[in-house]
């Protein structure tokens, strides 16, 4: 285990009633490292960066981001809280609050999760609304935004955090294909600055050219992972091989 690493997470197990979703994971990201995780739906992947996130309260194992430690049998509040100003998290469906402005919505979670003043918060969520392109579109609400403004707005929302890890569940798969573009653009931006990012998609061909590592997660398991070429290419487990050629 390293001790630099941006995260560092040991013998992560996750339960839903007597169904096993996590099993044993453990895996250290680098700082600035981009991470692709791929697999098979139901495997578990959402499931593990929501327990990086503490969204879901994993049942044992420990994440360790700089001089924080969590573990559940321990966690406090305040140990919460600490993680999650130092991860933050883009949804696949956007999670955005209907009923506040793209502008709020960056606002409300510069305040609640980083305790900034309104002041702060109100400056750097317009930073980031410019950042994302999305100036003009400051006071409006999600409903009047497409899928791909609204995911913008998610991805300044967990921008504006300057979180240490940022984490992507499938930020593309609900949008409409010609949405997909867009945000696939600003993850680029973001991956350029060198940002910390573990993302779950199924745009191989974006992982492909973003990615540092990607992990073949089934299962509840980190079956295999590699640079983009090895992995994409010639992996080694059949159950690799198998997923990759029913997506190709
Ligand atoms: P993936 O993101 O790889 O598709 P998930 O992490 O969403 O997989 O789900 C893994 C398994 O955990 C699935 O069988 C799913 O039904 C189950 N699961 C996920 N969240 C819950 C929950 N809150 N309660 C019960 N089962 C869940
Ligand atoms: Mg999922």
């Amino acid at each position: 285990m390293t001790s630099n690493a941006a995260i560092s997470i040991t013998g992560l197990n996750k339960s839903f009633g007597t169904t096993s979703v996590l099993k044993d994971i453990s895996l250290d990201i680098a700082p600035g490292e981009r991470v692709v995780v791929i697999g098979p739906s139901g495997t578990g992947k959402s499931t593990l960066l929501r327990c990086l996130n503490y969204l879901d309260r994993p049942d044992s194992g420990t994440i360790r981001m700089g001089d924080l430690t969590v573990d559940p049998a321990t966690a406090s509040r305040s140990d919460i809280l600490a993680l999650r100003r130092r991860t933050s998290f883009v949804f696949q469906n956007y999670a955005l609050f209907a009923n506040k402005t793209a502008r709020e919505n960056i606002t409300q979670a510069l305040i609640t999760v980083k305790g900034q003043s309104k002041a702060d918060a109100l400056a750097r969520a317009d930073e980031t609304l410019r950042e994302t392109g999305l100036a003009d579109k400051a006071d409006s609400y999600p409903a009047a935004l497409s899928g791909g403004q609204q995911q913008r707005v998610g991805i300044g929302r967990a921008m504006a955090l300057d979180a240490d890890l940022m984490l992507f569940d499938e930020p593309t798969s609900a949008l409409d294909p010609e949405w997909v573009g867009e945000v696939l653009d600003l993850m680029r931006r973001v991956a350029e600055k060198r940002q910390t990012m573990l993302i779950v998609t199924h745009e191989m061909q974006f992982a492909r050219e973003i990615a540092d590592r990607i992990i073949f997660m089934s299962d509840g398991q980190i079956i295999e992972q590699g640079k983009p070429e090895k992995l994409l290419e010639s992996p080694d487990d059949p159950r690799t091989q198998s997923f990759l050629r029913r997506v190709a």
